[in-house]
């Protein structure tokens, strides 16, 4: 089996080259110290001491729970923790068997039989609250990639099913149980996107606090008139560019005109009317509007538009 780069079945496939174990609340992941402690200075360090104090080789994840840390072992190997509301790859999904993932018999359907998630079960709650439970196993063992992915997975997963109680919910889970300012300045981010729903909802209310909701409300507020403000900024602004647009093409075409007359000044000898052909002399008549004049040459003898 093949995972990115790394070719497992060689790798990790029986854990016989193991040098290390995880074990939380019964389960024991056999991993690899080259592959574990590299990417988590945290678990470097412990491991140090585990050795130095006991020679075992075992760690103890006490805060977290098996899926989380069977993701966390994923993304280790593979780069990736794929979704964690469905099953581990296949590939990975028999790493973890060959690796006698599974020691503690009271959940041992877990992961040869896990579960297919039912459509309640694929939620944007559960989604946002795993992503946030494993930033959490992320900054807890300082796993700065996985950091990274899981504060990415959260977000796509705010973007494409927002859902305001599951947000609240993730919200309250990274705020408990996550360190990680980034995590938390995304979902601040994503929090003032929906911040009009959220602020209907009393938990939401509760996280931030009665006077940060009335700051909020406010904030609001100013925001709301301030577009107003904006928007008509932009009708007066657009109205005014409008006004301009035709008094530049009136003066243009004012201009024209003003041209033509005096070309024909300067081109005619004699008047064009036949019957009055006296030697051409003109006056200029203003007509049209006050604010587009419109002049015109007449003989001055038959008064005939020239
Ligand atoms: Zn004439």
């Amino acid at each position: 089996m093949s995972f990115g780069n790394l070719e497992l079945g060689h790798v990790v496939g029986s854990g016989e080259y193991s040098d290390m174990k995880l074990v939380c609340q019964g389960c024991e992941f056999k991993v690899h110290k080259v592959v574990v402690c590299t990417q988590s200075p945290v678990l470097a360090t412990a491991i140090h001491w585990v050795f130095q104090e006991s020679r075992t080789g075992i760690i103890n994840i006490e805060n977290f729970e098996p899926s989380t840390v069977s993701r966390m072992v994923e993304f280790l190997y593979t780069g990736d923790y794929g979704d964690p509301l469905f099953p581990h790859t296949e590939g990975f999904a028999a790493f973890l068997r060959s690796s006698n993932y599974l020691i503690n018999p009271s959940i041992a359907s877990f992961p040869d039989e896990i579960k297919k998630p039912t459509s309640d079960d694929i939620t944007a709650s559960g989604m946002m609250l795993q992503h946030v439970q494993i930033n959490a196993i992320a900054d807890y063992y300082n796993i700065e990639r996985l950091s990274e992915l899981s504060r990415s997975k959260f977000q796509q997963a705010c973007q494409s099913t927002w859902d305001t109680q599951s947000f609240i919910d993730a919200t309250s889970g990274a705020l408990g149980l996550s360190g990680d300012g980034a995590l938390h300045e995304v979902i601040a981010t994503e929090a003032a996107k929906n911040i009009h729903t959220l602020l209907e909802i009393d938990h939401f209310a509760d996280l931030i606090g009665e006077f940060g909701t009335r700051v909020l409300r406010n904030c609001i507020k100013k925001a709301e008139a301030d577009q107003h403000r904006v928007f008509q900024l932009r009708f007066d602004l657009e109205q005014e560019h409008s006004k301009r647009q035709a008094a530049e093409a009136r003066a243009d075409r004012i201009i024209e005109n003003i041209g033509r007359c005096v070309q024909t000044m300067r081109e005619r000898g004699f008047c064009r009317n036949h019957s009055c052909m006296a030697e051409y002399q003109c006056y200029i008549e203003r007509r049209g509007q006050s604010f587009e004049p419109l002049y015109t040459l007449r003989c001055a003898k038959c008064r005939c538009k020239n």
